[in-house]
């Protein structure tokens, strides 16, 4: 029996999670579409899917060693705010995930705002039609400017490898479950959003009007928009058009890829 059931470990719990939640996803989204497809619903998952293969191959393995290393070393040395704080293991994994959800809002305000930047974050707007896959749907040059951004503030922060696991298995959930082709009805929806970032909510994100797009930065956890007051509560979602200006819907794997190297990329 053992042989049919790999064992989860640390190293296979991420491959395991993005999995299982996609299949779960996947059979969500055909019981009840929102939304009807504009080309082959399998082209669509193809795409996004190679694009999550080439950033897991290029980006995930160098980030995860990167990750390890220093987590290794702040964990050895006491070094970073959460050392320093000697909270018990429950307190410490409940701060971290709050504190590396605000820098994930924090690095999601700068994608849009930083020129540069926003010609990469850009491939994730320009997919005109959401589903689980398009959660996944990341330039990779995008994900490697993150590690930029992030890995000093792990080792400032000197976060435990544990409690960034714990986080990145929450993402791999709530990332997919944010772009869903599915409508949540409003009595779900509702109380969820006012904690959690519900498919409806970042419907709004993906609207091709640039002020709805600019809005609603959240990942994970909703608060941090009506904080920072970048919150848009709309909730007629099924007017929404999904795209971003009048960018070419369907656009082919390698135009996508490509597109951060347009010269006139903002404008049709
Ligand atoms: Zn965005
Ligand atoms: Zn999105």
């Amino acid at each position: 029996m053992k042989a049919f059931m790999p064992e989860i470990t640390r190293e296979n719990i991420r491959l395991f999670t993005y999995i299982v939640s996609a299949i779960i996803f996947f059979l969500f989204e055909t019981v009840f579409p929102f939304k009807e497809h504009t080309e082959s619903r399998w082209r669509h998952i193809g795409r996004n899917v190679s694009i999550a293969i080439v950033n897991g191959l290029l980006y995930g393995i160098i980030f995860g060693l990167a990750v390890q290393w220093i987590t290794d070393w702040t964990a050895v040395n006491a070094f970073g705010l959460f050392p320093s704080l000697g909270l018990s293991w429950p307190w410490e994994l409940a701060l971290s995930i709050i504190i590396l959800d605000a820098v994930i809002y924090i690095w999601h305000v700068t994608l849009h705002k930083i020129p540069l930047l926003w010609r990469f974050h850009l491939v994730h707007h320009v997919d005109s039609r959401l589903d689980f896959t398009s959660g996944f749907r990341f330039h990779v040059g995008e994900m490697f400017a993150s590690m930029f951004f992030h890995l000093p503030l792990y080792f400032l922060l000197g976060v435990s490898f544990d409690a960034l696991l714990v986080y990145q298995l929450l993402l791999l959930v709530f990332t997919p479950f944010a772009h869903m082709n599915m409508k949540l009805p409003g009595w779900l929806d509702t109380p969820l959003r006012f904690i959690f970032v519900t498919p409806n909510y970042h419907q709004v994100h993906h609207s091709h009007k640039p002020l709805e797009a600019h809005s609603n930065y959240s990942t994970m956890f909703s608060f941090w928009d009506r904080l920072f007051r970048t919150y848009t509560p709309r909730r007629d979602i099924e007017n929404i058009r999904t795209g971003y200006l009048s960018f070419e819907k369907n656009m082919s794997l390698k135009k996508t890829l490509s597109l951060p190297f347009w010269k006139r990329y903002d404008q049709q």
